[in-house]
C-alpha cells in the first residue's frame, strides 16, 4: 500500500468516526449542529451561510436525508 493510499484510508476512518460521533449527538456533521457554515474567505466578512448539508437545521437526520436525496438525483 502506498503512502498516499494509507493517508486516504486514514482520512476515511477519521471521517467515519466523526460521522458516527455526530450521529450519536444527532447533529449535522458538516456544521456540527450549528446550522450554518463559515468559509475561510467569507470569515473575513463575518458572513454566515445556512449549512448546505442540513439546510440550516443542524440535525443529523436532515443531513442524512439530504445526502440520500442528492445521491438519488445523480
Ligand atoms: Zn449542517
Amino acid at each position: 500500500m502506498s503512502l498516499w493510499q494509507k493517508l486516504k484510508e486514514w482520512h476515511k476512518k477519521r471521517y467515519k468516526k466523526r460521522i458516527e460521533k455526530m450521529e450519536k449527538q444527532g447533529k449535522c456533521p458538516e456544521c456540527r449542529g450549528t446550522g450554518y457554515q463559515i468559509s475561510a474567505m467569507e470569515a473575513m466578512y463575518s458572513a454566515l451561510y445556512d449549512c448546505s448539508g442540513c439546510n440550516g437545521s443542524g440535525l443529523f437526520t436532515d443531513w442524512e436525508n439530504l445526502k440520500k436525496a442528492s445521491k438519488e438525483n445523480k
